[in-house]
């Protein structure tokens, strides 16, 4: 086990550092940045460039790691939707572009799936668009999404993310909104690992697709990655940092900083070069070395769960029957965040289990949360 070296910069804010086993949530700090990140972004940090070619040659790696036309890095995958809705609405009109959030005389809608509304959404409205609903939770047709289409159609978003269904499907979505002429933009933040999901929307046809930089790729946790088709990515440029313009855009108080553009893309360039069946394998002891130490306690059972649609990445999964008599879910999770150091886990609220998610827990962290669980449960 190596030794783990908390920062002092937290500590000096008097803000003590936690063992993430909650997986890639914003709430306690997104990932990790690897070493070779961390420095390239120092490097970054101490010259001057010209941002907007910085921005030109960050894109193209962008586009090439997802097999897109066009890339660019953003302030993360929520100024991305903002990016995509603000271009599909003003094209490559400068006027229109000046003219956000005023979306007079441009088409302004976003249709959305009802059953993909969601914490994130706000964002497909804040350049000036109106949302429009189709389908009910539990019931949706490509009849619905049709009879949605108008002429005020921007753009139809698909949000793909674990906590929301399907609806009609993402490829039946863009051959419908692709009949009638309209783009379709995809929040897909979390999606990735797998890698081969950053083309495999594209590959679709999705007109543009956004991720968190800060999550599974393990770049800085206020950038992101958006890619797509060449004309709208003009547009979304337009919309971003808009140096070629007396007015900045809409997307000006989502500018993404020197550093975080030189960390997003070389955390992209090691996710995309890096052994992913190592990485799960990694995960997955992790998992198993966890449940190991939690056998033979009475009312308890650790199943270890990886369903993609379900679980980001192998993980022990612990279910309470009647004949446990030890402490409540919720009382366990406070237990475990309480202590020196916190650890978070997932579950609790309305599900009744307990989930370790190993995707950020550091090399050697496992064998501390094993240790507090059996305190806790044990006792
Ligand atoms: C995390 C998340 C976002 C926000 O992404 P940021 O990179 O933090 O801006 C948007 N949509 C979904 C589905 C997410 O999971």
């Amino acid at each position: 086990m190596t030794e783990r070296v908390w920062p002092e910069v937290y500590k000096k804010l008097g803000v003590s550092p936690i063992i993430n086993a909650q997986s890639w949530v914003t709430a306690l700090g997104g990932s990790i940045m690897g070493p070779e990140v961390r420095q390239a972004m120092d490097d970054a940090a101490n010259a001057f460039i010209d941002i907007k070619k910085l921005n030109l040659a960050a894109g193209e790696v962008v586009a090439r790691s997802c097999g897109a036309e066009r890339g660019l890095v953003t302030a993360g995958c929520s100024a991305a939707q903002v990016l995509m809705v603000a271009a599909c609405m003003t094209g490559q009109s400068e006027s229109n572009v000046e003219q956000l959030p005023d979306t007079t005389g441009m088409k302004n809608e976003v249709i959305l799936f009802k059953g993909q509304r969601n914490r994130y959404d706000k964002a497909f409205v804040t350049a000036g668009a109106t949302l429009v609903e189709y389908g009910s939770v539990d019931s949706v047709t490509t009849d619905d999404l049709e009879a949605a289409i108008n002429e005020n159609t921007a753009c139809i978003a698909y949000v793909v993310a674990p906590f929301v269904p399907a609806g009609i499907g993402l490829g039946e979505t863009i051959r419908v909104a692709h009949e009638h002429g309209v783009p379709v933009i995809v929040d897909a933040a979390a999606e990735v690992p797998p890698r081969s999901n950053l083309s495999k929307f594209h590959n679709m046809g999705a007109d543009m697709v956004a991720f968190s930089g800060g999550k599974g790729i393990g770049g800085p946790q206020s950038a992101g990655v958006l890619a797509g088709k060449a004309e709208l990515m003009e547009a979304v440029v337009m919309n971003s940092l808009n140096l070629d313009s007396s007015v900045a855009g809409i997307g000006r108080p989502m500018k993404v900083s020197k550093e975080n553009i030189v960390g997003m893309v070389t955390a992209l360039q090691l996710f995309t070069d890096s052994d992913e069946a190592a990485e799960l394998a990694g995960w997955h002891s992790k998992a198993e070395f966890v449940a190991e130490r939690l056998t033979g306690i009475a009312g308890l059972r650790v199943v270890i769960e990886d369903d993609p649609a379900e679980r980001q990445g192998p993980q022990p999964v612990l279910y309470f029957d009647d004949n446990f008599d030890g402490p409540s879910i919720d009382e366990i999770k406070q237990q475990l965040e309480d202590g020196d150091p916190g650890i978070y886990v997932g579950g609790g609220g309305s599900r009744a289990e307990i989930n370790i998610v190993m995707v950020n827990v550091q090399d050697g962290e496992e064998i501390i949360i094993a240790e507090r669980l059996n305190e806790i449960l044990r006792s």
